[in-house]
């Protein structure tokens, strides 16, 4: 068979291979970290992200380059698609991996975003705050995860010290008007190099420190606000060139308006949903994609809740899986845990995930109430 590469040997790399050793495919991935989450299912070698050296390695023995994060080290990049095939290009990777260009081609796409402004010093953030308004939220253009490199402005005496602290990082800056949500949701598609466009269900996001904690699925919004969102993510999937997944995330108003907030390149946390309650995954989607075989069917099997295992939840989560789950049992759900095999547990780190398949939504939410696990 035919051999993946993955840059990065995460979770996402991790549940790639699963899913992609089932279909035939061998892997190998490129992680710093001795024992990688991928290394029980890939090859590894062991080095630095923008070891351009070990990426090369990693490219003689692949038939194919893909990845689990978006920040790739341009040189890395440049390499990997001048000396090997990279289905998914660099250009996404160029665009996603910056707010700024990522926003003006999602506008380019005909797609809404948040009201935003390009910040270029104190006082240019001042102008920018009296036109969008308070509160705006301050981020850097690049680095940022799990809401790190961001910082709400709620009025005027907050505003020097918010540009103190993020202009202190040398990034590019960017405001964005604050959008009052009813609702958070993502809609992952999948696009491969013939052009067929796939995206799956809706999951409604719900976090905790500004980390998913919840994916709730079907999202509890119209009917017509999941068609409008799914044509916006597809929309992007085709005139972005997309091959493999990209996740959207959107905030949804009160009256049905939806908002881009961001985009993902890879498989995404609020995918998660799709291993046990869609009739493809997203890992498996993502191999399809990049393979240029014919997308597979997404349809949901079942309402589902996926709650996040972080560090401070995996004592309790483990210790629970040797006992009978009354719980569960008496709300009539099926709790599917899958862990990563991080060899270092760590607070806010991502351990593991639970698919909790439910007959309503409510359930599973009401099993994460009940199970007392997830406060903090
Ligand atoms: P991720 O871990 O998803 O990559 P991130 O650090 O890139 O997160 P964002 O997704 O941009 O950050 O923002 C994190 C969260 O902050 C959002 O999910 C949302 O809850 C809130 N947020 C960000 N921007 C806005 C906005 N313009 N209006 C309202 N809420 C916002
Ligand atoms: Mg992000
Ligand atoms: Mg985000």
């Amino acid at each position: 068979g035919s051999t993946i590469g993955i840059l990065g040997g995460g979770q996402l790399g991790r549940m790639i291979s699963l899913a992609g050793t089932a279909m035939g495919y061998q892997f190998v991935t490129l992680d710093p970290t001795i024992q990688s989450p991928s290394s029980p299912v890939a090859r590894q070698i062991v080095a630095e992200y923008d070891d351009v050296d070990a990426a090369r390695e990693m490219a003689t023995i692949s038939d194919v380059i893909t990845y689990e994060f978006e920040n790739v080290d341009a040189g890395v990049a440049a390499m990997l698609v001048k000396k090997s095939y990279v289905p998914q290009g660099s250009k996404l990777l160029y665009t996603t991996q910056h707010r700024l260009r990522e926003k003006v081609a999602i506008e380019a796409a005909g797609v809404p975003v948040a009201p935003y402004r390009v910040i270029e010093g104190l006082a240019s953030l001042e102008q920018a705050m009296t036109e969008l308004g308070y509160p705006s939220v301050l981020k850097t253009a690049t680095g940022g995860y799990d809401g790190k490199g961001q910082v709400v402005i709620r009025s005027e005496d907050q505003l020097a010290s918010a540009y103190a602290e993020l202009s202190a990082s040398g990034r590019e800056l960017v405001l964005e008007q604050f959008i009052s949500f009813a609702c958070e949701i993502s809609v992952i598609a999948a696009r491969n190099p013939s052009g067929e466009v796939k995206s799956f269900p809706i999951s409604e996001n719900i976090h905790q420190n500004n980390i998913l904690h919840l994916s709730i699925v079907p999202a509890r919004i119209t009917s017509q606000v999941q068609r409008e969102a799914r044509r916006l993510a597809e929309t992007l999937a085709a005139k972005m060139d997309v091959v493999g997944l990209l996740a959207v995330e959107m905030f949804v108003t009160e009256d049905g308006q939806l908002y881009v907030n961001e985009l993902a390149p890879r498989p995404h946390n609020s995918g998660h949903y799709t291993m046990e309650a869609c009739t493809t995954s997203q890992f498996e989607q993502h191999v399809r994609a990049i393979c240029n075989l014919p997308l597979a069917d997404t349809t949901l099997l079942s309402p589902v809740v996926m709650v996040n295992v972080l560090g401070q939840h995996l004592e309790s989560v483990i210790q629970r899986t040797g006992e009978r789950d009354e719980a569960a049992t008496e709300l009539g759900i099926i709790p599917k845990l899958h862990l990563y095999g991080k060899t270092e547990s760590k607070h806010n780190r991502k351990m593991g995930h639970i698919n909790l398949l439910c007959k309503d939504v409510q359930d599973g939410l009401d099993w994460v109430e009940h199970t007392n696990i997830w406060r903090q």
